[in-house]
């Protein structure tokens, strides 16, 4: 398999596609970027603030050629994407995709590419709640981690090619197993976001929903801004990890018992000692990636 990288087709010129495309362009990694998706408008747009170099709305057209195709459309869409693009694959053209979870991308791939070989499973651990191509930015992915996820099927070279596009917008990439990579992910995204969106949901379902917006400081609009995220993009991303999910939120109500029960209790000290384990741990990792 060759190394030099002519075409790459995405997929999905959003946040994540369009931003991947500005970084690519900005490192010179390949001579063309032609972007497809769903609307000729997003495309027109992506062209207008010159993210792609050319688009394609025929799917199948659209990776005809291409070195390299990045999926990054909302998960529950992969599956009709991958469908859609499958006939117009050359032999040795690499996918891979910028999912948030990865085992069920990895059954619809393994389902549907007549060789799994050039499959390449990815996720950029970086993102805003912002969405859409004019939200893209191409540095995004500096200095950000992209995890990809691998097995005893992948190959290499096919694997060297996807790490080397995410080193050259920026990124450092590290490699885990899928079933890895979505329990950890349940924890620290997809819980979190879920927490946020729950938080916002259960006040505006109180009488004094003004009132208490009114009041709402810093400490509320930190925590809940990921609940500005897509809910498309959400909805497909719990659904997609529901059962890592599920466990992490099944481990946080364990978690809320127990200091509703200290609260219960009047006691005090169980609270402390859970909010300074908390903060010491906080502290320690905002101090490592500061
Ligand atoms: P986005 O900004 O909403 O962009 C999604 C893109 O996919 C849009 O260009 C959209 O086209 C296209 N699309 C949607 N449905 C489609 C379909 N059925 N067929 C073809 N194209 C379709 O979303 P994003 O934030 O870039 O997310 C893309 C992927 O990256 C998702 O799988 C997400 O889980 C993952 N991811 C997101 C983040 C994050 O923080 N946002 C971080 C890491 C990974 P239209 O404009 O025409 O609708």
């Amino acid at each position: 398999m060759s190394i030099t990288v002519n075409k790459i087709c995405i997929i999905g010129t959003g946040l994540i596609g369009g931003s991947l495309a500005l970084g690519l362009k900005k490192a010179k990694f390949c001579e063309h970027i032609t972007g497809c998706g769903r609307s000729e408008d997003t495309l027109k747009k992506a062209m207008e603030l010159d993210v792609i170099d050319s688009y394609e709305m025929d799917m199948a057209k659209a990776v005809s050629g291409a070195d390299i195709v990045v999926v990054s459309v909302p998960l529950g869409a992969i599956r009709s994407v991958f469908e859609k693009i499958r006939p117009g694959l050359g032999e040795t053209t690499v996918v891979t995709d910028a999912g948030s979870a990865k085992q069920c991308v990895i059954r619809e791939a393994n389902e549907i590419f007549p060789s799994k070989h050039y499959f390449i499973a990815g996720h950029p651990i970086a993102g805003t709640e912002k969405s859409g191509v004019t939200a893209a930015f191409d540095n995004l992915f500096e200095n950000r981690k992209v995890i990809l996820t691998p097995d005893e099927n992948t190959d290499k070279t096919a694997l060297a090619l996807i790490e080397i596009m995410w080193q050259s917008v920026g990124a450092e990439v590290e490699f885990m197993s899928a079933e890895h990579h979505d329990l950890v992910l349940a924890g620290t995204s997809h819980l979190p976001h879920l927490l946020a969106f729950g938080l916002v949901d259960c006040l505006n379902n109180l009488d004094d929903v003004d009132e208490v917006f009114k009041y709402a400081a810093g400490g509320f609009h930190d925590f809940t801004r990921i609940a500005s995220s897509d809910p498309d993009m959400w909805r497909d991303i719990c659904l997609g990890n529901r059962d890592e999910v599920m466990s992490m939120m099944r481990r946080f109500k364990q978690e809320m018992e127990n200091i509703y029960r200290a609260l219960e209790d009047n006691d005090g000290d169980k609270l402390k000692t859970i909010f300074s384990r908390s903060k010491k741990i906080r502290d320690l990792f905002c101090e490592k990636n500061s």
